[in-house]
């Protein structure tokens, strides 16, 4: 098969792979299929070679709601979340979010933090690719996660912490901007089953609240410490 423009570029001009060199694909629905690159000129094709079904997706299922920060925060927080094992993140401007986008732009960078995770996703090893959504409003991402899981606002200043274990092994976080979440917004989580929780005595920054909570949950949960490869 022939391999798309931009994996074709990264093999042969970033990595500076040669003709027969071994790789690996991925399609983004499970399993790997070991192959060799074949270059002719500056088009680059694979020989599929075999079919793995390796799995390296947790036994948790982790949702993160992310206020809109900066973009390059943006980029950051989904490239650590897909490494850390994240399987839906749900983006979307908050009050306190200092950055707006409209139709056009939002559509644009959901493009591009879709391409992070996927690149995400080579360099960790994971075959499957989580979702990367954008929602208009609070409400609506709210709305968009199922309700037979918990669901936990980050806040901090809430009296409950991260739950030590997770029987129905789903979590939905939600992380507010630089500014935090509001006060509207704290009541229209709570109206829709959300429990606020803390994650320790220091306030973080929302780039390392949303990525600390899931790697604490894959510790006590999840594959973080059990993962074997
Ligand atoms: N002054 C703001 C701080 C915002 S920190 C406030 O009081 O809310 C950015 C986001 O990171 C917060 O909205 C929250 O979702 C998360 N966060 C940071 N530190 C936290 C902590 N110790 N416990 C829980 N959430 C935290």
């Amino acid at each position: 098969m022939g391999l798309p423009a931009d994996l074709a570029h990264h093999a042969l001009r970033v990595l500076r792979l040669r003709d027969g060199a071994s790789i690996v694909l991925f399609n983004g629905h499970g399993g790997e299929f070991a192959a060799a690159l074949r270059v002719s000129g500056i088009e680059a094709r694979a020989r599929i070679v075999a079919f793995d079904h390796v799995e390296r997706e947790s036994p948790l299922q982790l949702t993160l709601i992310q206020a809109l920060v900066a973009s390059e925060k943006l980029d950051w927080i989904v490239e650590k979340a897909v490494e850390l094992g994240v399987t839906r993140i749900v983006i979307v401007p908050t009050q306190r979010s200092v950055v707006r986008l409209d139709e056009e732009r939002s559509a644009r960078r959901l493009l591009q933090w879709a391409k992070t995770a996927r690149a995400a996703c080579s360099q960790c090893g994971r075959n499957r690719v989580p979702a990367v959504e954008y929602l208009a409003s609070f409400g609506a991402a709210l709305a968009a996660v199922a309700t037979d899981q918990p669901r936990l606002l980050l806040l901090p200043q809430a009296a409950g912490s991260l739950p030590a274990t997770v029987p129905g092994r789903r979590v939905v976080l939600a992380v507010g901007p630089e500014g935090g979440f509001n006060d509207v917004e704290v009541q229209l989580a709570a109206g829709a089953g959300f429990t606020a929780v803390q994650l320790g005595p220091r306030v973080l920054r929302t780039e390392t609240a949303g990525l600390a909570a899931l790697a604490a949950l894959q510790a006590s949960a999840g594959d973080l410490a059990t993962g074997v490869r």
